[in-house]
């Protein structure tokens, strides 16, 4: 608006258009003077909102989206969709309001017995996925909508592909394709938002950014994404949190950034020393446990605040009682107030490791609490249609 000779004021009402009520066209943004849009138009400006291309459902109530981005290019991200969450985010809620009492839902959860009904399916975007009881009974009470979910977490791409290699991840397999535009992460949020029909300020929902690619190599985008979601769109940063593989000089830049904008952190531990940690994430020889621990440290928590390390478990490499005890000696030693959220293994066509048992998941958690250390394992969401953590992208091209 500035370069156009604008006022400033005429920024906000199209932020405001974009992000608030979520025009499609240009022409819709009322605010705007009609001179000023017919301009704007003729100077080739449009709105692009990210579109949901595709959609696969889980009998889980998961559902993983292909997101087609404006542009020449048309090409799809991946986001996911998880009514209920997959647990990881009750600690975290009660961290961000203790008056919440996690794990007492108040709606009715239409999917939690219907497991094998029908064989994970692509249907059209667009289509509503599920029934909807209470949709059509408008007028019977006040104007909030019932859902059929009474949480839920988002989980968002930051990158097409990933350059960091991980040797468990799928996503590595496709290498860095291109970093994700503030537009095109947070337009993810806002395309799931409509499909799902959140009511921002009402509905219970939680970002994580933990999709596709390493937020913290698309530092300066990813930043733009939260800021538009927490001053356009209007969410809270408590209930955003970012997963970082440990890229150290995104963690300092991530600690100078005020706290009122700043979603919390979660740190991909994965293995219980170095030795082994190289050996799955080759990206430990560039930045060892220990300095991304400095960094780490360099953050200031806001009350009540964890850091999450992430742990995933490949059966037989980081996975037994001594790999444990290890992370709990090492994650009491960080002094920082910290949490380890366990992640069983999630197969990918090609990848060389092997799920651990149920009975190996549990011991493991229980040797870390019996250390000390504060531990919860995240409910494996979406196996069946490649949404859970680490098999985003496997169908991007059709
Ligand atoms: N790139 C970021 C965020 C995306 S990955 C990061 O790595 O932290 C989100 C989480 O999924 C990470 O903790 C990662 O270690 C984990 N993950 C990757 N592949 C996985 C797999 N196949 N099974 C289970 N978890 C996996
Ligand atoms: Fe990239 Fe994260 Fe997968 Fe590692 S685990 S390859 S950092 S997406």
């Amino acid at each position: 608006m500035d370069a156009l000779g604008e006022p400033a004021f005429r920024g906000r009402q199209i932020a405001e258009a974009l992000y608030r009520q979520r025009v499609e066209e240009l022409s819709s943004i009322t605010t705007l003077p009609k001179s000023l849009r017919d301009r704007l138009t003729a100077a080739g400006w449009r709105v692009g909102r990210p579109t949901i291309a595709q959609v696969f459902q889980s009998t889980d109530g998961t559902e993983r989206y292909l997101i087609r981005c404006p542009g020449p290019r048309a090409e799809t991200v991946e986001t996911v969709w998880m009514p209920e969450g997959d647990g990881s985010e009750l600690a975290d809620e009660e961290e961000a309001d203790p008056t919440t009492r996690p794990g007492a839902p108040s709606y009715p959860r239409p999917f939690a017995d219907r497991v094998g009904e029908h064989e994970p399916q692509s249907v059209r975007p667009g289509a509503p996925s599920y029934p909807r009881p209470f949709a059509d009974r408008v007028g019977e009470h006040e104007s909030r909508s019932i859902k059929p979910w009474s949480r839920a977490t988002i989980c968002v791409s930051s990158q097409i592909g990933c350059a960091v290699n991980c040797q468990f991840c799928l996503t590595a397999k496709l290498g860095l394709q291109r970093n994700l535009a503030a537009g095109e992460i947070a337009g993810q949020v806002l395309a799931v938002f409509d499909r799902q029909q959140v009511e921002v300020g009402r509905d219970r929902v939680n970002l994580v950014f933990m999709g596709m690619g390493e937020p913290f190599l698309n530092y300066d985008n990813f930043m733009a994404a939260v800021r538009l979601l927490v001053n356009e769109v209007g969410l809270s940063p408590q209930r955003m949190t970012v997963s970082t593989s440990g890229i150290v000089p995104g963690i300092e830049r991530f600690a100078a950034e005020p706290p009122e904008i700043r979603p919390r952190l979660a740190i991909s531990l994965n293995a219980p020393n170095n030795e082994v940690r190289a050996e799955v994430m080759p990206i430990n020889r560039k930045w060892p446990i220990e300095a991304v621990i400095d960094a780490v440290r360099q953050v200031r928590l806001r009350p009540r605040e964890r850091v999450t390390f992430e742990y995933v478990l490949l059966a037989g490499i980081t996975d037994q009682p001594e790999h444990a005890r290890e992370v709990a000696r090492l994650v009491r030693r960080t002094n920082l107030p910290a949490k380890v959220n366990l992640i069983a293994w999630n197969p990918g066509p090609g990848i060389p490791y092997a799920m651990p048992d149920p009975a190996t998941i549990e011991s493991f958690k229980q040797e870390l609490i019996a250390n000390g250390i504060t531990a919860y394992l995240r409910k494996p969401r979406g196996r069946d249609i490649y949404a859970a953590c680490g098999q985003l992208k496997r169908t991007v091209e059709r």
